[in-house]
């Protein structure tokens, strides 16, 4: 049988292996169903030209057809840029390159005619466009095209001739090949009640639409469908967690708990956080497992209740496990909590992937053998060897790189599921939060401790570096504290690194009146411990850092907060490194340095930021900014989610609408047996088997 979701994609007439290698590792398209899936991500209506003399600097993305008739390098360093002159008779409109110069330069012709397309601005009194799609006149056919689509390709694709138009070729190819009408993936009763557009007509028309209406009608279809089934999906977790899993429950306040509270806890809890201590306790009582979001800001103080919950658990007999998602993080909570229980009969212990055998044997029994009170972990507890006696609560840090998957592997370790508290550091917009959690009890920490002053934050090129140097050495000399940090995608990469010693360097050359320490995620945790240690007895005066210090890192004698490359970092990271200041009496600032040429992107970025102090804000911006077609930046702006074309900043609306009507199926079907329902039931397992790669990546 021809199945286009197995089929490989080099077997399609224009692909080949070459191509097809690209398509996979670029893509990540291997399959035929892949491509099919491979929406466009906008649309251009070929049959309108504009003139240069019409631009006014407030026009979305047009087509103009004309001539280029010089090239000029422009710039040095951050700002060098190649500057087409182009004309369609009308006027002049200089065309921008930043990137790929080289290329542009051997590829285009002076004097051919070509067909422009881009987003024209005003800037110095002339028009410009960067980086604008660029194709020969000759393919352009004004009246016959309707919506032409793009779609997102890489710049090795392009040089390997796979631009936009070969995508858009080899999906009528594909087209060719498919059978009329492929099988329908919703239910009849649905897509008539909801008037939706059959599967096939839907997946042609995204691709090759004639006119907007049909697109939108398109669009319509497909978003309902992939929202759907993620709300289905996970109504349908809940559902038999609520119908199955029964909770521990933890009676009373016991020892532990008041003494914590009496004896170490250094100042009184926020209203907020004795708010959230309640809703906890009211949950963990009712022999119904808990399942509760803690949202609150940076510096709210949700570790402090996360603590008093796990105290809870103990009083009452249970072990609790605090869950971070990068060893880093695992080892600060692990000594913040030690320092917090200090003098306390309580046993915490630590296990990451880097515990060694020898640790880790003695670890593992101690769980089993109910001798660890708490344990604070990674991923590492997912594995089938970590076993407890008594796991009665799991604490996770930073909820938005687990999956539900990694949720219900915690579930089974034990018969009666551990009550379950998520904490974000960074507020997931409540689109998302109902998307990634379904039925999660949201607790939401809206008061920061006493004595917290707005960060005044600045967005600065790198050229006036040596202002911001003299700024920082101004606050130095009152006494202050300064941290820089330096990009470090990956933990292991050499080459960031390397940034960050060549920028020590140089500041040790510029602060020679100064001590500076210097901390990464490769020094061993003593070498870190210490450099900290040296950093909070102000011993150091400034910190030259990776994002280590991103969560958990508390000094309040440090007001300024400087982030190099700071159009490497996704919005909510900058928004946690920013939280590292601001903690003391004295007002802080946090100075965001970038290169001159930013993509529209990072300037919005770096206005958000500028703008405001508020996560929530920052995390529905973040969330707006970012489509479904971003390729570049999605990986390290913290919320990462696979959706192809349903937008949770824009579609907000649609996901309340199917989750009701999903909902409603969950309670009128619960056993999955009615046979109007059957295709959806089949689909949404096929759905998970599918999607386990992408739950795998939100981890
Ligand atoms: P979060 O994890 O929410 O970012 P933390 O739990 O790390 O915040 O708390 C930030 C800092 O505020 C810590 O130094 C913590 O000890 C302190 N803190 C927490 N609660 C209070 C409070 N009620 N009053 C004063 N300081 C607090
Ligand atoms: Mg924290």
């Amino acid at each position: 049988m021809f199945d286009p979701t197995t089929r490989d994609i080099k077997y399609l007439p224009g692909v080949g292996e070459q191509r097809a290698t690209l398509l996979n590792r670029e893509l990540n398209i291997y399959s035929l169903y892949d491509l099919l899936y491979y929406f466009p991500y906008r649309y251009v209506d070929r049959s309108r030209l504009f003139t240069v003399s019409e631009i006014d600097g407030r026009m979305p993305h047009i087509q103009l057809c004309g001539e280029i008739r010089s090239f000029e390098e422009m710039g040095e360093g951050a700002s060098r840029r190649l500057v087409a002159h182009f004309t369609d008779g009308t006027g002049f409109v200089d065309l921008v390159w930043f990137r790929g110069i080289k290329y542009v330069k051997g590829r285009y012709k002076i004097g051919t005619k070509y067909i422009v397309f881009g987003k024209p601005t005003i800037f110095g009194g002339r028009a410009n466009i960067a980086h604008p799609d660029i194709d020969p006149a000759e393919t352009l056919q004004l009246s016959s095209m309707g919506l032409q689509p793009y779609y997102n390709t890489t710049e090795r694709m392009k040089r390997s001739g796979l631009n936009s138009q070969a995508m858009a070729k080899l999906t009528a190819n594909l087209f060719s090949l498919l059978p009329e009408t492929l099988d329908e993936t919703l239910s009849d009763s649905i897509i008539k009640r909801y008037n939706l557009m059959p599967l096939s007509k839907a997946l042609k028309l995204i691709h090759f639409p004639s006119n907007v209406n049909e697109l939108r009608h398109a669009e319509y279809r497909l978003k309902f469908e992939e929202l759907f089934y993620i709300q289905l999906g996970i109504l349908n977790y809940s559902k038999e967690r609520n119908f199955k899993y029964a909770g521990h429950n933890f009676t009373k306040v016991g020892e532990m708990f008041n003494r914590f509270y009496h004896e170490n806890l250094p100042f009184e809890l926020t209203g907020a956080q004795k708010r959230v201590v309640r809703e906890i306790r009211r949950d963990v009582n009712r022999c119904v497992q808990m399942n509760r979001l803690m949202q609150g800001d940076v510096g709210s103080g949700k570790t402090l209740v996360a603590l008093l919950a796990m105290l809870l658990a103990k009083d009452n007999g249970f072990q609790a496990c605090m869950m971070a998602p990068t060893e880093i993080l695992a080892e600060q909570h692990y000594s913040t909590l030690c320092r917090m229980l200090k003098g306390l009969p309580m046993r915490v212990e630590l296990l990451t992937g880097s515990t060694r055998q020898k640790e880790r044997t003695p670890l593992l029994a101690g769980l089993i053998s109910g001798e660890i009170d708490i344990l604070v972990s990674t991923h590492a507890v997912l594995e089938d060897n970590v076993n407890f006696a008594q796991l009665g609560l799991v604490v996770i840090d930073e909820q938005h790189r687990f999956g539900v998957v990694q949720r219900a592997k915690m579930w089974k370790k034990n018969n009666i599921p551990p009550h379950v508290l998520v904490m974000t550091a960074t507020p997931i917009p409540r689109t998302l939060a109902m998307t990634l959690y379904g039925d999660l009890d949201v607790s939401v920490i809206d008061e920061l401790p006493p004595g917290r002053k707005p960060i005044t934050t600045r967005h600065i090129f790198r050229n006036r570096i040596d202002e911001v140097y003299s700024f920082i050495e101004k606050q130095l000399r009152e006494g202050r504290q300064a941290y820089i940090v330096y990009p470090l995608i990956t933990e292991s990469e050499k080459m960031d690194l390397k940034n960050l010693e060549e920028g020590y360097a140089q500041l040790c050359n510029r602060f020679c009146d100064y001590r500076i320490g210097k901390l990464h995620g490769k020094m061993k945790p003593k070498e870190k411990d210490a450099e900290m240690q040296r950093f909070a007895s102000g011993e150091t005066q400034i910190l030259v850092s990776t994002t280590v210090i991103e969560v958990g890192v508390d000094v309040p004698n440090s007001t300024i907060m400087v982030i190099e490359n700071a159009e490497r970092f996704g919005l909510s990271q900058l928004h946690q490194l920013r939280g590292r200041v601001g903690r003391g009496a004295q007002q802080s600032y946090c100075i965001l340095v970038t290169d001159f040429k930013l993509s529209d992107d990072t300037r919005k970025r770096m206005e958000i930021m500028t703008a405001s102090n508020d996560g929530f804000e920052i995390a529905e911006a973040d969330l707006k900014l970012r489509g479904p077609g971003d390729i570049e930046g999605t990986q390290q702006s913290g919320i990462a989610f696979d959706l192809k074309i349903a937008n949770l900043a824009k579609d907000e609306q649609l996901l309340q609408f199917v989750r009701e009507i999903a909902r409603d199926i969950v309670d009128k079907d619960p056993d999955c047996s009615n046979e109007e329902n059957r295709i959806l039931w089949r689909r949404l397992a096929e759905f998970r088997r599918r999607s386990n790669r992408n739950w795998g990546a939100i981890s």
